[in-house]
């Protein structure tokens, strides 16, 4: 049989349903129908006797005869009430929609087979809108396996395509599929030792299985598998790219680092930096082409190691960029790393959209001359007139914000061979994210503050409170400190959320007049050059109170802030609310962060706003976040095709996909082009992937 033949071409589908499959449900082949796992099962594997029910008993199937049926109420409130009786005992059962057609179909006397959830009003059990069959010939025993149920849109269901529907032609396909149609793919040695079921025994016991056991091993054997397939693919990229591409060799700790790091650096590295820097600098002298992840909290000290890796780039005659997403980090970045270099003798230069003109062109030409060493910029760098002389090492700072195809541009910068490439993250990233999303990259990571940082305060108030939060504001304005408000902005809502913000900003200009108190206000509909000039009042301290929207998010450096109050904090997400929460605590002093929130909220949003009173960390904030959201919702994502798991779960199959990822390596390690016989199933599944799956075959 073939499974990549089109759906409607099994029996029961049919052109019309098959376009309703495609469409809602995305199943275009047998095989996707195969590979569209129940999200859900309901148990009638075994009739429950009603004395043994209890507030706790979920799904139930029940034999019984049914002797009384009456109906209580009027009208809308009409109900049907019948009394189910087994040789143990009786339950009621309850319909209130459908009375009339219920009670039509149902007689007293007769013995039925009733499906339902338990209900418990005060200890009194009876189960609402039971699916009820009269008892026949092939409805007499128990069923031999679980009834699966597949996720269903509203469409499908007005077309009449329920779980039975579904659930009949997965049965159909099933009875047409033969072992052969399902070859094995992982090596019988790897199955035996991690006590995985056989391929074709999992996808039958997927759909069908005949106990929970099953249903555990199956679900165990077809994560595996998944999340297994994906990292063999991702570490083999990673070895190809080994081997393909030439990396440039950095071979020496040349004048300017070491001048750099002996006159120049304003503060002692932390451990976790030095190690880093050392990481990175085996890969740069070891003639291997870098493609590095650099991840660590916020404030941790990305940039310091960016610069120091720039810099031996530079003593080894080679050219180096650091790209930011925003023009205000840019240029944050551009005159720290002037300030930071100044007295040694390297030409930095800045780039953006708005620098155009003769001054453009000048640029360009010292840039392809060589005689700019560092180019500071945005996604300006990204374009094709923008040309190196010898570009050894680009930086991309905050890469999520990048997309996959600016990033190939960057590849693609040096000719013919292609500059180390050092990613660095906002925010840490789940481990089980980073080893999908990045998993074909090297991974740093910098876990530790620099030293002397007071964790930051973070408390949760409500409208009731603003009145203190003002006076409190007040209190540390008067001690010469700054305070960041700030509102949501997010795309939909733009116009409202820039209301917000306006009637916010009136209300704080009441509470906080001049001239006693200067406000800066800062968001995404002004001009460049306007943001830039308000920013800069209150770099500059011109200004006590910035109102912005989260454009301050990334990267700005204020050490005198000390409060940081965000309002409708509920509508951030943890790593957002997280990065803002960095902007203070900056300095010397200790600094707090108010989130405000109204009354109600949601458990979700509850959830986040506990997990940031609770922890700094941004490692243990970002695997809340996962677990909360899912990780096709954390930020850099959405782009990458490879978290369409059909089963697998980042946030909580961590465990088989640390497994997972080391027998992949193992098997690189020993085989990389997987030519051995016992991994030639491997090899033939990998072929397949290959060609099925488009995405696949992405660079990080
Ligand atoms: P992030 O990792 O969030 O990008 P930054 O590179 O912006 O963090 O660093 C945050 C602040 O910490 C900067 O002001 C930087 O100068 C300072 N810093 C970095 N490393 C150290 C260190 N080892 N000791 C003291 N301060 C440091
Ligand atoms: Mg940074």
């Amino acid at each position: 049989m073939d499974l990549s033949s089109p759906v409607e071409y099994l029996k029961g589908v049919g052109p019309a349903r098959a376009d309703l499959l495609k469409k809602e449900l995305g199943v275009f082949t047998f095989n996707d129908l195969l590979h569209l796992y129940p999200y859900r099962y309901i148990d009638k594997t075994q009739f429950h006797k009603i004395k043994d029910l209890t507030p706790e008993s979920s799904d139930v199937q029940l034999r019984g005869v049914m002797r009384r049926l009456t109906t209580h109420g009027e009208g809308r409130k009409q109900r049907l009430v019948g009394k189910l009786r087994d040789d143990t005992g009786a339950i009621e059962l309850i319909w209130f929609r459908g009375v009339f057609y219920v009670q039509r179909a149902l007689e007293v006397g007769k013995e039925y087979v009733v499906f339902g959830k338990i209900n418990d009003f005060n200890g009194k059990l009876s189960i609402p809108h039971p699916e009820v069959e009269e008892v026949k010939a092939e409805n007499t025993t128990a069923a031999e396996t679980f009834a699966p149920v597949y996720p269903g849109t509203e469409k499908l269901r007005q077309r009449k395509f329920d779980a039975k529907a579904h659930r009949k032609i997965v049965e159909t396909l099933f009875l047409s599929l033969t072992l052969a149609d399902i070859p094995e793919n992982l090596p019988d040695a790897l199955m035996e030792k991690l006590k995985l079921p056989p391929r074709w025994e999992a996808l039958r016991a997927i759909h069908f299985p005949k106990n929970e056991y099953q249903l555990h091993q199956a679900k165990r054997r077809l994560k595996f598998e998944e999340l297994f397939f994906l990292q063999l693919r991702l570490l083999q990229l990673k070895s190809r790219r080994k081997d393909a591409v030439r990396g440039f060799v950095f071979e020496k700790v040349g004048d300017n680092f070491m001048r750099f790091f002996n006159e120049k650096i304003p503060f002692e590295l932390t451990g976790a930096q030095k190690r880093v820097i050392k990481e990175i600098r085996s890969d740069l002298g070891s003639g291997i082409h870098m493609n590095r992840l650099l991840q660590g909290d916020v404030g941790a000290g990305k940039t310091m190691v960016g610069l120091m890796c720039m810099l031996l780039a530079i003593d080894n005659g080679f050219q180096a960029v650091m790209v930011a997403p925003t023009q205000i980090l840019a240029q944050q970045h551009f005159d720290g790393i002037r300030r930071d270099l100044e007295g040694l003798d390297i030409e930095v230069e800045f780039l953006t959209g708005s620098i155009k003109g003769k001054k453009r062109k000048a640029l360009l030409e010292r840039l392809a001359s060589g005689e700019i060493k560092i180019l500071v910029g945005t996604h300006a760098v990204f374009e094709d007139p923008v040309v190196f002389k010898n570009l050894g090492l680009a930086i991309t700072d905050e890469q999520h914000r990048f997309g996959v195809k600016q990033r190939a541009k960057l590849w693609k910068k040096n000719k013919p061979n292609p500059p180390h490439v050092l990613v660095m993250t906002a925010t840490p990233i789940p481990r089980t994210l980073a080893m999908t999303l990045y998993g074909d990259l090297d991974v740093s990571v910098i876990d530790e503050l620099p030293p002397g940082r007071k964790p930051v305060t973070t408390v949760h108030r409500n409208d009731n409170h603003r009145q203190r939060v003002f006076g409190f504001m007040k209190e540390e304005i008067a001690k010469g400190r700054q305070v960041y408000v700030v509102y949501p902005l997010i795309e939909e809502s733009e116009t409202l959320d820039l209301k917000n913000l306006e009637e916010g900003y009136e209300a704080l200009s009441r509470e906080f007049p001049q001239p006693d108190y200067q406000i800066s206000v800062v968001h995404g509909k002004m001009k460049p050059d306007d943001k830039e000039f308000e920013m800069q009042r209150f770099v500059k301290g011109e200004t006590q109170i910035m109102i912005a929207t989260t454009v301050i998010e990334v990267g700005v450096n204020v050490p005198n802030a000390s409060v940081m109050v965000i309002e409708e904090s509920q509508r951030f997400g943890l790593s957002q609310l997280h990065q803002l929460r960095g902007r203070v605590g900056r300095g010397a002093e200790q600094s707090f962060c108010i989130l405000m929130t109204g009354f109600k909220l949601s458990k979700e949003g509850r959830e986040r706003i506990n997990t940031m009173t609770s922890s700094n960390d941004g490692f243990v904030i970002s695997e809340a976040d996962l677990r909360l959201r899912g990780p096709g919702n954390i930020e850099g994502t959405q782009q990458s095709g490879v978290l369409n798991l059909r089963i697998a779960d980042l946030a909580r199959d961590g465990r088989i996909l640390q497994t997972a990822r080391g027998i992949a390596q193992q098997i690189l390690n020993e085989d990389a082009k997987l030519e051995l016989p016992k991994h030639a199933r491997l090899k033939a599944y990998m072929g397949v992937m290959e060609e099925k799956i488009k995405g696949w075959s992405r660079i990080s």
